[in-house]
């Protein structure tokens, strides 16, 4: 299946997956907050650490802080959807903490 990036509709993807995985698992603590459509990443999907957004087709690999010349995937649409995100895919920071 073909990925497609898209900032809104990545952002939109991911606050369905928050809220219908509050809807699953209503004893678990996170859907307090999964509810209202928050998830663990960056609302706007611009990561605080790296400041690249999650949800663009590409970005550059960060570590440690330093930005590298190489390149990897950003998180589709499709992804948002079907997978809470708890990191970047850039820098790897994780988002729960
Ligand atoms: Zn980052």
């Amino acid at each position: 299946m073909a990925e497609t990036y898209d900032i809104a509709k990545a952002v939109e993807a991911q606050k369905e997956y928050c809220k219908e995985y509050a809807a699953n698992h209503p004893e678990d603590w996170v859907s307090k907050f999964m509810a209202e459509g928050r998830g663990f990443a960056p609302v706007s999907g611009v990561c605080w650490c790296c400041h690249q957004n999650i949800y663009t087709k590409e970005g550059y690999v960060t570590i440690n802080r330093r930005r590298t010349e190489r390149k990897t995937e950003g998180i589709s649409v499709e992804r948002a959807r079907r997978e809470l995100t708890t990191g970047c895919p850039f820098c790897y920071r994780s988002y729960v903490d």
